[in-house]
């Protein structure tokens, strides 16, 4: 039972780990495909907000160049240079030397056109031709002021175009501001972003006088601080393919091709942005082995739980079976742990006519081996000592009858002491009731041994004991005696009063005689109207002394229903005699007894 109780709990745990375990696979996978679809969506995130870093940065600084296009035009001398089509040298660069001075922009350049587009004033790496007609291709009226980026001989350049008017509002020329891509770049690397600028390669021939003089292959790169490592990056990847919008994850890198556009609309370089997804990605692992730790120690603790509580009901399913057996037993059942009684059944208390375990233990006999009554042949409590079911458990071949006695009745129990658990000091005592048995056994016994007139040992007892003690006086050197007699002319009592008061004589004798002999004295019915009696530790005077006594008791008794004497032969052992040789000296001293006048004692 237990040991299928313990396969049941082991098949199913395994089995409760293993759905666990399966749960938690598909969980993580579950969490992984998850995970896989977080980080997309957290660089798309990351993407968006690199864009919107980039559009900020692009628009801040678009929407400075435009203020210090419009700012410069407070400079009436300026208008007034257009509008007469002439501007003095010095009188322009003095103005970009002041403008660059006050503020962060080193690297802007001023153009002027008149109304007929034509450059007034120009940086001398720009061709006149270059800015040529352009002025009049500007969609002027309607904006005073128009942005754009595009490519010129020196730079991929932010533009600020202002039309310049006089104070009739008349157009009479216009004022073009240009910065470089330089000043964005430092800005995101603020961000932390790394950034290369690079330039459609259509615009190679153009870019006659390359301000940075980087390329990969007929790629521009536009941003003097392009380091090494990205441009190497860009080397290896093939800057082919992040010429068109979007972004590609590589490594642990996110890498966005922003396009910017000239006023066609037209991509005419990428801004490429670099920016580590690493911590990201690292973040978004972290939680979900978290989580998954969380939900593997969650489902272990569940799985521990099941198992327990499974455990625990089947050691109540247990207990109630066994506890319905032993109920059920009609053996009476002690479960002790040595000490005390732990356990009994209903069986022990019908017998012991109590209702609980409880009042047993407060009844005036609290212990079991109170119970138990000291007799030859049965369990000895005394010499079995304090645990005398130990005793019994450790002799387990052995059958132990034990007599108890039970408010006065006396019940035979065979009983039989196991362990209930091989490693722990409970045991289990089980008692099963053999008082009829046992009843009819004594019984049976008794007849056999003794005579059913008088009540005394009958004859076969004497010559099974005579043969008994002559080896224990033998084996021992011990004295022993042998005392026979016969009642005289017994027939004339029969003759004269009838058998039935003959028998009554008989009886009457053998309790006279009864009374008068020692505990130790074998006395003996060994024929009709004769007796023996074996006289242990008994030297032949005693044993003539006794039998003189006897003969004198039954001469003189008054009481008896009719006056007899006995003829009595007494005898002494004598070393290596055998049961017959002494019972013959003892019948011949009789005999010398009846024959020398009867109703005395001879020794023979
Ligand atoms: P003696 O002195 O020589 O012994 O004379 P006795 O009459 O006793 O002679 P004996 O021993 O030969 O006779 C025994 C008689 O005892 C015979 C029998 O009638 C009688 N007797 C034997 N057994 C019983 C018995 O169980 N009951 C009765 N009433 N009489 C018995
Ligand atoms: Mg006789
Ligand atoms: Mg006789």
């Amino acid at each position: 039972m237990r040991k299928n109780n313990l396969k049941r709990l082991v098949f199913a745990a395994l089995l409760l780990f293993g759905v666990a375990a399966l749960n938690l696979y598909f969980f993580y996978f579950k969490m992984l495909k998850k995970e896989e679809e977080a980080k997309r969506y957290a660089i798309k995130e990351e993407v968006s907000r690199l864009q919107t870093i980039l559009d900020r940065t692009i628009d801040d600084k678009q929407k400075a160049l435009n203020a210090i296009a419009l700012a410069l035009e407070f400079d009436s001398n300026i208008t007034k240079r257009v509008a007469a089509g002439k501007i003095p040298e010095n009188y322009a660069v003095s103005l970009m030397q002041q403008l660059r001075r006050f503020s962060n922009y080193k690297n802007i350049w001023m153009q002027l056109y008149d109304k007929k587009g034509r450059m007034l004033f120009y940086q001398s790496w720009v061709k006149e031709q270059d800015g040529a007609g352009e002025i009049v291709r500007m969609p002027f009226p309607k904006r005073r002021i128009v942005d754009y980026i595009d490519v010129d001989v020196y730079d991929l350049c932010i533009n600020s175009l202002l039309k310049l008017q006089d104070e009739r509002g008349e157009g009479v020329g216009a004022l073009n501001l240009k910065a470089h891509f330089n000043s964005i770049s430092a800005e995101l690397t603020k961000y932390g972003i790394d950034s290369v600028v690079v330039v459609d390669k259509t615009y190679r021939t153009r870019l006659s006088q390359p301000f940075t003089n980087k390329f990969i292959g007929d790629y521009y790169i536009a941003n003097l601080d392009a380091s090494k490592e990205k441009l190497d990056f860009l080397k290896n990847l093939g800057v082919d393919r992040l010429m068109r919008p979007g972004y590609l994850v590589i490594g642990e890198q996110i890498v966005l091709s922003y396009p910017l556009k000239n006023r066609e609309g037209r991509s005419i370089a990428y801004y490429i942005l670099f920016e580590n997804a690493a911590s990201i990605v690292a973040k978004l692992e972290e939680k979900t082995f978290i989580e998954a730790m969380k939900i593997a120690f969650v489902t272990l603790f569940f799985v521990i739980l099941a198992v327990f509580s499974y455990e625990a009901y089947l050691n109540r399913a247990q207990k109630r079976y066994y506890r319905s057996i032993i109920d059920h037993s009609r053996n009476v059942i002690v479960i002790t742990d040595g000490r005390q009684i732990i356990d009994v059944n209903e069986m022990f208390l019908e017998y012991f006519g109590v209702d609980s375990l409880k009042a047993f233990v407060n009844s005036k006999k609290r212990c079991l081996r109170d119970y138990f009554v000291k007799e030859e042949g049965y369990l000895d409590i005394d010499e079995a000592g304090e645990k005398w079911f130990e005793y019994v458990y450790r002799n387990p071949n052995k059958k132990y009858k034990a007599k108890l006695d039970i408010e006065g009745k006396i019940y035979y129990f065979l009983v039989s002491v196991s362990k209930v658990k091989a490693d722990e000091m409970l045991y289990s005592i089980v008692m099963a009731d053999i008082t009829t048995e046992e009843n009819y056994r004594r019984k049976l016994e008794k007849t056999a041994v003794t005579d059913p007139l008088t009540g005394i040992y009958n004859r076969g007892f004497f010559q099974e004991r005579l043969k008994e003690e002559l080896l224990f006086a033998q084996r021992y050197s011990r004295p022993l005696s042998l005392m026979v007699m016969d009642i005289d002319h017994f027939k004339k009592i029969n003759d004269k009063f009838g058998h039935d008061v003959g028998d009554r004589v008989l009886v009457e004798i053998a309790q006279l005689i009864s009374e008068q002999i020692r505990p130790s004295d074998i006395f003996c019915r060994i024929g009709g109207e004769e007796f023996a009696i074996i006289l242990r530790e008994t030297s032949l005077k005693d044993a003539v002394r006794a039998a003189k006594k006897i003969n004198r008791l039954i001469r003189e008794n008054k009481k008896m229903l009719v006056p007899v004497t006995v003829s009595i032969g007494v005898v002494e052992y004598i070393k290596g005699e055998s049961e017959a040789d002494i019972y013959k000296r003892a019948d011949y001293a009789l005999y010398k007894a009846k024959t020398s006048g009867r109703d005395r004692v001879v020794i023979g």
